[in-house]
């Protein structure tokens, strides 16, 4: 009989003394990836970026990990792996950081997957970092790290709204460009290249920390963005179909989580169109509201007080930059996330807040009250958080707006991309 052995945890912290240390983190998406170290530097720590996910990230990911956990964990775990076995890094001087929200889904437990994870590639003693606004660090030991919320707060925002109206501005021009220079994605196009030179500009204001830089950045953006359609011959001024993209949040933004709908969908001619990602931070604005309804939360001196000044800041920050990138040609109107809670209240009610929870309702709503009646929604192999708020609400959705045609797609990392085309074309038809 097997004997009872001791069990061992994961016993590398984060000290003080390891502040200096390289800190790998998982690439997320083409918008927002490139500006986190620069952001991380400004906080006093050394960030680098795993390259982008791919197919090695998916089948590391799934040798050192445990199989029954949702996709983007598998790919997160395979990034970071990958990139330390690709021998770049002094192992004694490394360190890995992922992102911790808190969601009532698998995402909680993805620090302890990693742990494992890295255990089983024999890098135990690589420390692990939880990066969190709140300053919750679930329950993961790292005296050495902390994030200097208020010294970053006002750029990382900036960066955030820029990178939101620079993927906007990519998303309509490439595919105008490709429509009318009659050819297939993915090449290297006007609207790419600006994407590259205004990400990499973005990440210069950064590092000078100087958040107001982002509005004369973005006004040079759109002036650029409108003369690729002014200019080119090869430019399609009519308007394109628009297809909506939501779901789960890693596989919508990461290219490769996705599978690369956007850009085969691009490479059909199709204008794809994701939701910005400052909802997914200002949810909680109603979030809060619902739960203090409910019960669940208590109303404190500060979410009274402090809460609405929070939201007066918000919103007065995106309608800011909402004023400079209108002035883009192809601009699309992102509604409220209030407008998008009272759409979804209609359909599932807002005490859903797991996965992306009601918002999945009020993204599908909010694309049909804009006249967009195609809509792609995404999710990742093992989500049953997205499943229950998505493909659950189907039915519903359809009651709601028999116009609108919906597709589902479960992501992973065996599936044949055949399949998803098939069933794409299909949509797009
Ligand atoms: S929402 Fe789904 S895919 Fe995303 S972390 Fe949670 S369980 Fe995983």
């Amino acid at each position: 009989m097997q004997k009872n052995t001791e069990y061992i945890g994961y016993n590398s912290f984060f000290t003080k003394k390891d502040r200096n240390k390289t800190i790998l983190i998982p690439w997320f998406t083409d918008f927002l990836s490139p500006f986190i170290p620069a952001v991380a530097k400004l906080a006093g720590y050394n960030f680098v970026n795993c390259p982008r996910t791919s197919k090695t990230s998916a089948d590391i990911g799934l040798q050192y990990g445990n199989n029954e956990v949702c996709y983007p964990a598998t790919l997160i775990l395979g990034d970071l792996i990958a990139e330390i076995q690709s021998g770049k890094y002094d192992i004694d001087n490394l360190a890995v950081a992922i992102t911790q929200t808190g969601g009532q889904c698998r995402a909680t437990n993805y620090l302890g997957m990693i742990k494992s994870g890295l255990k089983n590639a024999g890098f135990g003693q690589i420390p692990t970092i939880a990066v969190s606004l709140g300053g919750n660090v679930y329950q993961n030991e790292q005296e050495g790290f902390e994030l200097p919320v208020l010294k970053i707060f006002n750029i990382g925002m900036n960066a955030l709204l820029f990178g939101d109206a620079l993927n906007q501005m990519f998303a309509s021009a490439v595919v105008r460009e490709n429509v009318g220079a009659g050819r297939a994605l993915p090449l290297q196009t006007h609207a790419a290249f600006l994407f590259d030179f205004y990400m990499k500009k973005g990440e210069e204001i950064i590092l000078q920390n100087k958040p107001k830089e982002f509005y004369k950045l973005l006004k040079n953006a759109v002036d650029d963005f409108n003369k690729i359609v002014d200019c080119s011959g090869a430019i399609n001024r009519a308007p394109t179909e628009k297809i909506g993209l939501i779901g789960e949040i890693f596989v919508k933004y990461n290219s490769y989580g996705q599978a690369h709908i956007t850009e085969w969908l691009q490479g059909k001619g199709m204008e794809v169109l994701t939701p910005p990602i400052i909802d997914f931070f200002v949810q909680s604005f109603v979030n809060q509201k619902i739960n203090q309804q409910n019960g669940i939360k208590r109303a404190t001196f500060s979410t009274k007080i402090l809460t609405p000044l929070l939201l007066k800041f918000a919103e007065k920050r995106v309608g800011k930059f909402d004023k400079i990138a209108e002035k883009y040609r192809f601009y699309e109107r992102n509604e409220s996330i209030f407008t998008k809670a009272k759409y979804a209240a209609e359909i599932i009610d807002l005490s859903n807040q797991f996965g992306e929870g009601w918002m999945i309702a009020g993204e599908v709503a909010s694309f049909a009250h804009r006249g967009i009646n195609r809509v792609v929604c995404v999710q990742p192999f093992g989500c049953i958080a997205n499943h229950i708020v998505a493909k659950g609400i189907e039915r519903r959705l359809k009651e709601h707006y028999p116009a609108m045609n919906l597709l589902f797609l479960d992501i992973d990392g065996g599936m044949a991309e055949v399949n998803l085309h098939n069933r794409l074309e299909f949509l797009i038809r």
